[in-house]
């Protein structure tokens, strides 16, 4: 605690939401031994906004998965908030978001959203209000429709919705718009941006796409490949403030062409 206190009281230095610390992920063992992660380091600022890129199979999924404490890691030390991976799980310090919504088809888009409330009822719990937060990302007036009545981009609302129902300091999120048009894509990627802004979560997300990690981050973390490890953590040269018609701009194709560049590095 009076570490913690410490840390809120130090006036320069922008607070750390996740410290990663030379972690090393390895699956199986003796000839199936696999080695997902290694010697993994880097430091999340809080409020940050973190895309990560990579080969498939570099181990975004680990990486996402072990601070979310659904992975062991094998060596090196995660901290979330100043916690472990369990104990932040624990006090729902983050929500996860998945590239399928999973909602459940027999409750409609309101009690998708309620889920959370009813499976985690504890003492003192603070939870934001399911419907305010189907206003945020767009839903007003859909709060009766079923899962099947809903278009995948409207699944993968609900499913934010219900993520941060918690009110999670961090939102961690596996390619959530992977399987949506363009279109979708772009509209939910604003939104998102929209809701990072009003709610000062911080924000991991994977992406296979270089646009969306250079439009949606402020940083970029990219990986690479056998065995996973850091390929760069880079700041994005952007105005912290995103428009889609940016994407247009040579500094955003800029930042693109840097990222395109290694990516092929990776591979
Ligand atoms: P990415 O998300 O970047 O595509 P993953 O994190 O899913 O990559 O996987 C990284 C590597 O770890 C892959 O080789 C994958 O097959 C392996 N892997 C992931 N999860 C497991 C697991 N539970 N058991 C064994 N191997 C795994
Ligand atoms: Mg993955």
């Amino acid at each position: 605690m009076a570490a913690t206190l410490a840390r809120t009281e130090s006036p320069s230095a922008t607070r750390t939401a996740i410290s990663i610390n030379d972690v090393s992920v390895r699956f199986g063992e003796g000839r199936t031994e696999l080695t997902a992660l290694s010697g993994v380091s880097l430091d999340i600022p809080e409020g940050g906004f973190v895309t990560m890129l990579g080969p498939s199979g570099c181990g975004k999924s680990t990486l996402l998965r072990a601070i979310a404490d659904l992975v062991q890691i094998s060596d090196g030390n995660i901290a979330v908030l100043g916690r472990t991976p369990r104990e932040a799980r624990e006090a729902r310090d983050f929500a996860f978001v998945f590239q399928d919504a999973t909602l459940l088809p027999w409750r409609n888009t309101l009690d998708n959203v309620r889920l959370p409330i009813e499976v985690g009822k504890h003492a003192g719990a603070d939870y934001e209000d399911p419907l305010k937060l189907l206003k945020m990302v767009g839903l007003e007036g859909r709060e009766n429709a079923l899962p099947h009545e809903l278009s995948g981009g409207m699944r993968q609302r609900v499913a934010i919705a219900r993520a941060l129902v918690t009110r999670p300091r961090i939102l961690l999120m596996d390619e959530p718009f992977g399987a949506l048009d363009e279109i979708t894509r772009d509209n939910l990627n604003q939104e998102l941006l929209r809701i990072w802004q009003e709610t000062g979560t911080t924000i991991v997300f994977v992406t296979h796409s270089i646009p969306e990690a250079a439009f949606l981050g402020q940083h970029v973390l990219m990986l690479k490949a056998h065995p996973g490890r850091v390929k760069e953590f880079m700041k994005v040269e952007l105005p912290a403030e995103r428009t889609l018609t940016m994407r247009d701009t040579v500094d955003f194709i800029k930042v693109t062409a840097h990222l395109r560049a290694m990516l092929e590095e990776c591979l």
